[in-house]
């Protein structure tokens, strides 16, 4: 038994490229840009392989990375028309790409505009420019606003921003300028992520060697709260915990298919696909991708077919994620399980915290505070012994 969901696809090309890497990245992407050629031609060949399953159409493309936008605006063409010429992409669909402040210009984006993509997201990360240095970006806050306005001068009426906090020694005030810089130039979507300190990257060794101390687990948890409570205020509302929109259109679809289990299909080095109930990824590095389609062979590193239990697990956490929580119907009929019957126990201790919404009994959803703890409450629901298999 699958839960499938009904929605069409959605299409995700990774491309990995970038000027130079920032401290904190661990995507994979490769710096030597002379490779693009290469790239491209094994990309279409990937894409010209590939296969959807039967009836699938697809509504959202995303070229994301990487930095996507250091590639030129033909280029980025080229890709789109493999696209659609090997799979049924609905009309109207939404075509994202992510750019970074210091690659595009006012020539490039209009030319991004006209080759058909219709929503641009834009990493800035920071309005501080001692906070863009920490993090290693190649931009200043400047090129960032110059960004957005060229993006909106291109046509762009759906402009996403990137923003990061809880970096060291951020206050709730510092934090709070950041955003406002950010709602001054009037974006459609933002994305504030936590800053993660993963493992590999030059910012985890500086901060393993003693170069500065991490911001407390308390301090970045009320920077979240703060989130919400501000974007709220300048009429964004938060629907998963980094992601807020100034209105449900503007929320974005390609990134909710990844959230509600429905089907996509990754091209590129690294790049994941899901065919319910199949995730399958490819190799993590250009060199061997670039070999693997020389050999005419597919560039997966793995494969994995999720069991029943998997997929219970991915729902509840991915669900969770989510202000609209999990529609409990949906589980109910997707599992052949009951919802109140299979996890009561968790449901009274995360109620009893404060931490479920209770104003919509047809959905299970977190409060602010209880997203906060979504890691633990997640385990809380996974711990559980689940069936191997639906009851008959
Ligand atoms: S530009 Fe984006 S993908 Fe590239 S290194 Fe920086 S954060 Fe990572």
């Amino acid at each position: 038994m699958t839960i499938l969901s009904a929605e069409p696809g959605g299409i995700y090309i990774h491309v990995p490229f970038c000027v130079r890497k920032c401290a904190y990245c661990d995507f994979y992407s490769n710096t030597d840009l002379s490779l693009i050629p290469s790239f491209l031609d094994a990309l279409c060949r990937e894409i010209r392989r590939a296969d959807a399953p039967p009836g699938l159409a697809f509504d959202t493309l995303y070229l994301g990375g990487g930095t996507p936008s250091v590639l030129a605006p033909d280029q980025i063409g080229h890709i789109l028309e493999a696209v659609r010429g090997r799979f049924a992409v609905r009309p109207d669909p939404e075509v994202t790409l992510e750019a970074n402040p210091g690659t595009v210009t006012p020539g490039t984006l209009a030319a991004f505009r006209r080759m058909g993509v219709n929503r641009i997201n834009i990493g800035v990360q920071s309005f501080s420019e001692a906070g863009l240095r920490f993090l290693g970006r190649i931009h200043t806050a400047e090129e960032a606003r110059l960004a957005v306005r060229w993006a909106r001068e291109a046509g762009f009426e759906n402009i996403g921003l990137d923003l990061i906090y809880g970096l060291p020694k951020q206050t709730e005030g510092d934090w709070i300028a950041d955003m406002a810089a950010a709602a001054a130039l009037a974006p459609h979507h933002l994305s504030c992520y936590m800053l993660t300190y993963e493992a590999g990257t030059p910012l985890t060794r500086r901060m393993a060697e003693g170069r500065f101390r991490p911001l407390s687990e308390d301090r970045v948890g009320g920077l979240f709260l703060t989130t919400i409570r501000f974007l709220a205020e300048k009429g964004y509302a938060q629907y998963e915990v980094s992601n807020f929109a100034c209105s449900a259109e503007k929320r974005a679809r390609h990134n909710r298919k990844y959230w509600s289990f429905a089907p996509y299909l990754g091209f590129g080095p690294s790049a994941h696909s899901f065919i319910p109930p199949e995730r399958r990824w490819n190799i993590a590095s250009l060199e061997e991708y670039l070999a693997f389609s020389a050999a005419g062979k597919p560039a997966v590193a793995g494969r994995e077919v999720l069991s029943y239990a998997q997929q219970i697990i991915e729902v509840v956490f991915l669900g969770l994620r989510q202000n609209d929580g999990i529609r409990i119907s949906d589980f109910e009929e997707g599992f052949g399980l009951g919802f109140e019957e299979t996890f009561g126990g968790v449901l009274s201790e995360l109620r009893k915290n404060g931490w479920l919404k209770t104003d919509d009994a047809s959905r299970c959803a977190l409060t602010p505070s209880g997203m906060l703890f979504l890691d633990g409450i997640t385990s809380m629901f996974v711990s559980m012994d689940f069936p191997e298999s639906p009851p008959m």
